[in-house]
């Protein structure tokens, strides 16, 4: 009988300014679904935790996807008649279309348009732009620059190469007291994009150096992964390991203003949905709880009926519904270390459940034992919070038939987790329950 305490040794500010620092590190790389951006980003978060990287070849199959070719890429820009660079890769990687072919021509106003890229709706702001699956080449850039562009030839250069090569993936696995395995996989294939995929990485590695300081109850995977087509690897490459997923998280838009989101697994009623909405509920702020669905991040994969497993998706603001996602308005502005920080202390909060969501057997089941000759009544808390100890002890002696868990008995009771654990822990002492499965 221990308690796992992985809240209250982590100082979640200072942690959420290291989170930010790593973001604002990661933020230049190119980054995409293959490439030396990935690998950069995977060999930036090994300084924080050894992290295993994985090479897989192009042309490998997955299930019904094939791994495809490398994609890299060493400059790109729009010059004028004058020779001025008007665009330009090394001001913002978001310029050019994500797995761009390679291209170097003249071309008139009027074909160039064909390959650029503008949200009108949104005049300032670059968008982000990808052409994994069909090759193409393309520039995005701000509207308000495309009309300024006058009606003359251009020299377009991207000097970037899709050969064959590997797709690249990040590993890291913490080995506790048993086999049994909690997933947290985030993606990193953007590129200058902070909410969507950095905030989700620091999280993930911030999270993974601190419980790594820990023997936890469960053992932990982390996945840093490309979307998509990383998550479709992994599951194809460990199909035979992934029974030993009791829990899991896709851990996603962590850093911004928004309200906490949280979308059920496909099972919609696993232990970690109920974790979660626990959380939630208990935070005293807004939140938002959405039934799964087949759209979105990597629970897309992870949650395919083939594998149906209990990984939902934790976030703030969900993609598509802040004004500044997929722009270069996602930037280390929009991510701020209070929002990391706030969504860092509501993971610990799901993970402490989890470790610690044991089921117990009144061992003196026939009407209630009589707490005060244990001593009971003065073992636990302070004079202010007795009468909730009291409570607790007479919800836990109730309800642990079996059937219930303690987050069960937490909800039932309106009392809070950490302290059904810790009465249970003492009534545990007295002998008065006994853990069962
Ligand atoms: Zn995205």
């Amino acid at each position: 009988m221990h308690t796992i305490d992985i809240k209250s040794s982590i100082n979640v500010n200072d942690a959420s300014h290291k989170m930010y620092k790593l973001i604002s590190d990661l933020y230049p790389l190119c980054r995409s679904i293959t490439g030396n951006g990935l690998r950069e980003t995977l060999h930036t978060i090994q300084k924080e935790i050894s992290l295993y990287i994985h090479e897989i070849a192009t042309g490998t199959e997955v299930f019904d996807w094939t791994i495809p070719k490398e994609w890299n890429i060493k400059d790109a820009f729009i010059k004028n008649l004058q020779g001025e660079k008007i665009v330009s890769f090394h001001q913002s990687n978001l310029h050019v279309v994500n797995y761009s072919v390679n291209i170097n021509k003249k071309i008139g106003l009027q074909d160039l348009k064909a390959h650029l890229f503008t949200l009108p709706e949104q005049p300032n702001l670059i968008p982000y732009r990808t052409s994994y699956y069909k090759e193409n080449w393309g520039f995005c850039l701000s509207h308000n620059q495309l009309l300024e562009l006058k009606d003359e030839e251009y020299e377009v250069c991207i000097d970037s190469s899709l050969e064959n090569g590997h797709l690249t993936y990040g590993e890291y696995y913490i080995r506790g007291e048993k086999a049994d395995e909690v997933l947290i996989s985030c993606h990193i294939c953007h590129p200058s994009l902070c909410n969507d995929n950095l905030s989700g990485i620091a999280l993930a590695v911030f999270l993974a150096k601190h419980l790594s300081q820990f023997a936890p109850s469960y053992s932990y995977r982390f996945l840093f992964i490309p979307g998509t087509v990383g998550s479709i690897t992994w599951l194809a490459l460990n199909e035979a390991n992934v029974d030993k997923i009791k829990h899991g998280l896709v851990v996603t838009c962590v850093g911004d203003p928004g309200k906490s989101h949280y979308k059920k697994s496909r099972q919609g009623n696993a232990e970690i949905d109920k974790a979660v909405i626990h959380v939630l509920k208990s935070s005293g702020q807004d939140y938002e709880i959405m039934d799964f669905s087949p759209y979105g991040y990597d629970e897309r994969q992870f949650c395919s009926p083939g594998f149906n497993l209990p990984v939902g998706c934790f976030m703030r603001s969900p993609h598509g519904t802040y004004p500044q996602y997929h722009t270069s308005a996602d930037n280390l502005e929009l991510v701020q270390p209070q929002y990391l920080a706030d969504s860092l202390a509501k993971l610990l909060s799901v993970l402490q459940i989890i470790e610690n969501n044991k089921k117990y057997l009144n061992q003196n089941p026939k009407c209630e034992p009589q707490l005060g000759k244990r001593g009971l009544y003065s073992a636990i808390g302070g004079q202010t919070d007795t009468k909730k100890s009291e409570m607790a002890m007479l919800w836990i002696l109730n309800l642990s038939d079996g059937n219930h868990t303690l987050l069960d008995i937490s909800e039932k009771s309106g009392l809070e987790f950490d302290l059904i654990k810790k009465t249970a822990d003492t009534l545990l002492q007295f002998n008065l329950l006994k853990e069962t499965t």
